[in-house]
């Protein structure tokens, strides 16, 4: 007897309410260092997408819970901002070597509550375990500038910790994403409260014990659940400083508008729809093979996922060659030898993907692969399953290439010339990732050069930047200035400041006091 409870603004998932007989685990909440059971009565129902069965509850904490997160994280910081970057280097070193030895500890939590398969799962740790490798480097990446300006005067900066600060992570990566935000933040001289997606916290709990084991001090990371209330209490407590943001359009934009109007600094990478531009002359086998993994991969639930493909000139007589190569992929559980694609991660994503499909047809579309009601074996025959699905003769006006689908669904439109294909792709609302395939470096420097998106890949189809790097965006992928780890992170988590100094040799010789500027 589960009863709905209304959640403001969530579509996707409800919380029910808990009965003292039901022995289902729980997800607890971590703050000051303690795992503890929430004492709410507001539950999110975690399923295996895979299967449906239930795997957690997790709560909308309270707000005296909330509270109590983010006092602590305010008082902890207190200590935290004077520990020496040493330390804090030496901590990222050791958690850096915990998450490699867990990996499969936090890869199998993946494909059980998020539905990936569990090699791509690995990769998902992977990608986060980058972020915190270059971490490592904090005592270089904290440097500030000196510059003597003047006889005796010397101007220097300091990058500074900002307090407590916050990050609301999608269900897409949830190691990947967390790992994006805590390790810098902490690193930093930060203390935080993360709010892993209610849908995956799972592998958010695990690197919490981690960086306990690493030698993150009580108090310093923090971690809450919950929907919208939880985002809320984020966007509006005084003590927190900033939010860093990764997920949907109306989430983030929502986000960014309340945080920013209370005073925090926002990064906010919100929806995408990226697309993949091959010329004739590309290598035909790299391509096809590229765009299939970066298609269909993580069930298409990736934000670089090259969704959509514009095929310039001849180039669109590979398509059904890509059809064929497509129906070769395996669509089963997650922990299934072999498996290509997992589920979607709930019934209502894998309804409104289908619906998205079908929309297309309906508009004019050719479905030139069903991936609707794939066959799955029988104990995954009430898993979110997709399968994938290609639409050839799609027009830009058409739903299913206006909106994000997050499913394994390849929209393919066609292009006379490149210089079309660019303007189709720098018309699209968003501006995450794309990528061009060709052998011309010509071609390729014009289409960086004149292309207006984030990540932009030459033979690369998903340009994840390395953490080196910032994960960047552009348009309507991204509220906010500072992007994510790199150069960019550690601005977003520091601010600067700027000291002049006069040290002179000799007694000062001014003889009386000076009111002009000088000149
Ligand atoms: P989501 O916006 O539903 O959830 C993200 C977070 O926001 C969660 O923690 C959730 O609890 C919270 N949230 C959800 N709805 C909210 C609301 N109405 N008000 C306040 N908070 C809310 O996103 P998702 O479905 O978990 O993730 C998929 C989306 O994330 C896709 O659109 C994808 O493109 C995007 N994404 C973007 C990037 C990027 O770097 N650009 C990376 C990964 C995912």
């Amino acid at each position: 007897t589960c009863t709905l409870a209304s959640v403001r603004g969530m579509s996707l998932t409800a919380t029910v309410e808990r009965t003292k007989s039901q022995k289902t685990p729980t997800t607890q909440l971590y703050v000051n260092g303690e795992f503890f059971e929430s004492q709410t009565k507001q539950w999110f129902e975690l399923r295996n997408p895979a299967t449906q069965e239930l795997v957690t509850l997790v709560p909308q904490a309270t707000p005296e819970e909330l509270k109590h997160a983010s006092r602590t994280a305010e008082e902890a910081f207190k200590t935290w901002k004077q520990s020496s970057v040493l330390t804090r280097q030496r901590i990222m070193m050791n958690l850096q070597l915990l998450i490699r030895d867990n990996m499969d500890e936090l890869a199998k939590s993946i494909t059980t509550e998020q539905g990936k398969t569990f090699p791509d799962a690995k990769g998902d740790v992977l990608r986060g375990l980058q972020v915190v490798e270059n971490a490592c480097g904090i005592p270089s990446l904290l440097m500030g500038e000196k510059l003597p300006v003047a006889r005796d005067m010397d101007t220097f900066t300091i990058r500074e910790p900002l307090g407590v600060v916050a990050g609301i992570a999608p269900f897409n990566f949830p190691a990947m994403i967390p790992l994006w935000m805590f390790p810098l933040a902490i690193a930093t001289g930060n203390t935080c409260l993360i709010k892993p997606s209610e849908r995956d916290p799972g592998a958010m709990m695990i690197l919490a014990k981690l960086a306990e084991e690493a030698g993150v001090p009580k108090g310093v990371l923090n971690v809450v659940h919950g929907g919208v209330d939880t985002v809320n209490f984020l966007c509006d407590d005084p003590a927190i400083r900033a939010i860093s943001f990764v997920g949907s359009d109306r989430a983030g934009k929502y986000i960014f508008s309340r945080g920013t109007a209370n005073g925090k600094r926002v990064q906010a990478n919100l929806g995408a729809k990226n697309h993949g531009v091959i010329m004739p002359d590309a290598n035909k086998n790299h391509t096809l093979n590229q765009l299939l993994g970066a298609a269909f991969g993580a069930a298409g639930q990736r934000c670089m996922a090259l969704s959509t493909v514009v095929f310039v000139g001849k180039a669109r007589e590979w398509l059904p060659e890509l059809v064929e190569r497509a129906k070769t992929l395996k669509v089963t559980g997650g922990f299934e030898e072999g498996a290509d694609l997992g589920p979607l991660i709930t019934p209502q994503a894998k309804e409104r993907c289908e619906e998205l499909i079908q929309s297309g047809i309906d508009e004019g579309a050719t479905l030139l692969l069903d991936g609707r009601n794939p066959q799955v074996p029988e104990k995954y025959k009430a898993g979110n399953f997709v399968g994938p699905t290609i639409l050839g003769d799609v027009k830009p006006t058409m739903r299913c290439y206006t909106e994000e689908i997050f499913g394994p669904v390849l929209v393919c439109l066609s292009a006379d010339t490149l210089d079309d294909a660019i303007k189709m792709v720098n018309r699209n609302p968003y501006g995450n990732g794309t990528a061009i395939f060709t052998n011309s470096g010509a071609i390729a420097r014009k289409f960086t050069e004149e292309i207006d998106v984030g990540q932009v890949g030459v033979n690369v189809p998903i340009p994840v930047p390395l953490p080196m790097f910032s994960f960047t965006g552009s348009r309507g992928s991204i509220q906010g200035d500072l992007n994510f780890y790199g150069k960019s992170g550690i601005q977003f988590y520091t601010s600067t400041k700027t000291v002049t100094q006069l040290w002179r040799h000799e007694d000062a010789t001014e003889l009386e006091a000076a009111v002009n500027m000088p000149t």
